[in-house]
């Protein structure tokens, strides 16, 4: 029996104006996340289906598909042939199928079964075709029908073509807007557990993301730059393609290391990278940035440090996990799939050269004042002409 895979999509985005624009991105971002799998996409009767696929392949097309915004929720169907004139068998036979498959089956479990018709051509209307269907699942077993306080539901939806699709399950998806919709952003990537979260936070309301990952050789390994890479795949599931460069800080680093106070090595060098990332932005053609940042949660992320860092910047700097308990990032982390690389113990630049006492409420002035001896422009054109495309 042919199956295929039902795409309900989220209605409000798509209502007025943008809906060709919305929609173009969404089709574009399923094929995307479908493209190593041998299937069909079709578009019909207001919905996305996949079809034409092995059915080893149907628990990857779902897993992937359930990860692409803008995706509210999918079914796994039967395609069965509508034959009036047989009383539905094939349809009584697959829902059957189906609901005999549940968990719940031997618990004499209640159910109900709600029947859309397209196809007005049928002289049963929906309420007659759906209690002669549920007539049927009676006669075999010891379930019982409940229309409100159901435990299983079976839907059977009629189209127009002579065929009707028969499922039971609706897997919710990850919901938000196609990624592409909202522009497109660079996200400063570390090895860390945050920042993957936040670009899955980010992809979430629709932005592209691009990404810059800061590493010094050699005191951070090649190791360390593979992780990052792993991250990226990781969070392309969710985000689409992202573009990883990595920038070469060693000599920046060094630099701030040997002609400022020890206290401000932090707040400088996120100041380069701010400054780097920016930079990057506006190649890509990026309206923001995105950084992994939680208030509060170590000495580079109070208020002032922030404040710091944050004014070197001239475009908007997106902080999405800003009022996040540590605990939390790490749940979103551990169901997206990123928390075990993550928390791989390699090294990262932020954590070399690292002053035993840094100034957690630093003061802008103080900052600029102590930096002012680096000839940061030059730094920051070596460090982009050595960035290497991952
Ligand atoms: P994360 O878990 O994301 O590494 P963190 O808790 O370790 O965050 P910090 O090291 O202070 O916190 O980093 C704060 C943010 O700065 C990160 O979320 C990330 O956006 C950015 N960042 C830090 N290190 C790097 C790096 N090596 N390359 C690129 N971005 C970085
Ligand atoms: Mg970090």
């Amino acid at each position: 029996m042919e199956k295929v895979i039902i795409i309900r999509y989220g209605e409000i985005f798509l209502k007025g104006k943008n809906r060709d624009f919305f929609e173009s991105l969404l089709i574009k971002n399923i094929k995307f996340a479908l493209k190593d799998i041998d299937c069909k996409f079709v578009r019909a009767h207001g919905r996305y289906f996949v079809e034409n696929f092995a059915e080893n392949f149907e628990n990857e097309i779902v897993e992937k598909l359930l990860a692409v915004f803008g995706v509210y929720s999918i079914s796994v169907a039967f395609k069965a042939v509508v034959c009036e004139e047989d009383n539905f068998l094939a349809i009584k036979e697959l829902a059957f199928e189906l609901i005999s498959d549940n968990e719940k089956f031997l618990d004499g479990a209640s159910f109900r079964v709600t029947v859309k018709r397209a196809d007005k051509r049928l002289s049963m209307n929906s309420t007659q075709i759906a209690s002669d269907i549920g007539g049927y699942i009676l006669s075999k077993s010891n379930l019982k029908v409940d229309l409100f306080s159901f435990e299983i539901e079976i839907s059977v939806d009629i189209r127009e073509n002579g065929f009707a699709f028969v499922y039971s399950d609706v897997l919710l998806a990850v919901g938000g807007l196609p990624v592409g919709c909202s522009g497109n952003a660079m996200l400063m990537l570390s090895g860390g557990i945050d920042s993957p979260v936040a670009a899955y936070m980010m992809s979430k309301r629709g932005t592209k993301i691009f990404a810059v990952h800061f590493s010094s050789p050699p005191y951070t390994s090649d190791m360390a730059k593979e992780k990052v890479r792993s991250l990226r795949t990781i969070c392309e599931k969710y985000c689409t393609e992202i573009k990883l460069m990595v920038v070469p800080f060693t000599e920046i680093q060094l630099e701030i290391h040997k002609q400022c106070p020890a206290e401000y090595m932090i707040t400088i060098m996120r100041r380069f990278m701010m400054r780097i990332a920016e930079k990057l932005a506006i190649k890509d053609n990026c309206g923001a940035i995105i950084t992994g940042e939680s208030l509060g949660q170590v000495a580079s992320q109070t208020m002032q440090s922030i404040n710091c860092t944050n004014a070197v910047a001239t475009i908007p700097v997106f902080r999405p996990l800003i009022g996040f308990d540590k605990q939390e990032i790490m749940n979103i982390a551990n169901k997206i799939g990123t928390y075990e690389t993550s928390i791989l113990p390699y090294e990262d630049c932020c954590t070399i050269f690292l002053p035993k006492s840094p100034a957690i409420k630093p003061q802008l002035r103080a900052v600029e004042r102590a930096e002012s001896v680096l000839e940061i422009d030059e730094l920051i054109v070596r460090a982009i002409e050595g960035i290497e495309i991952c």
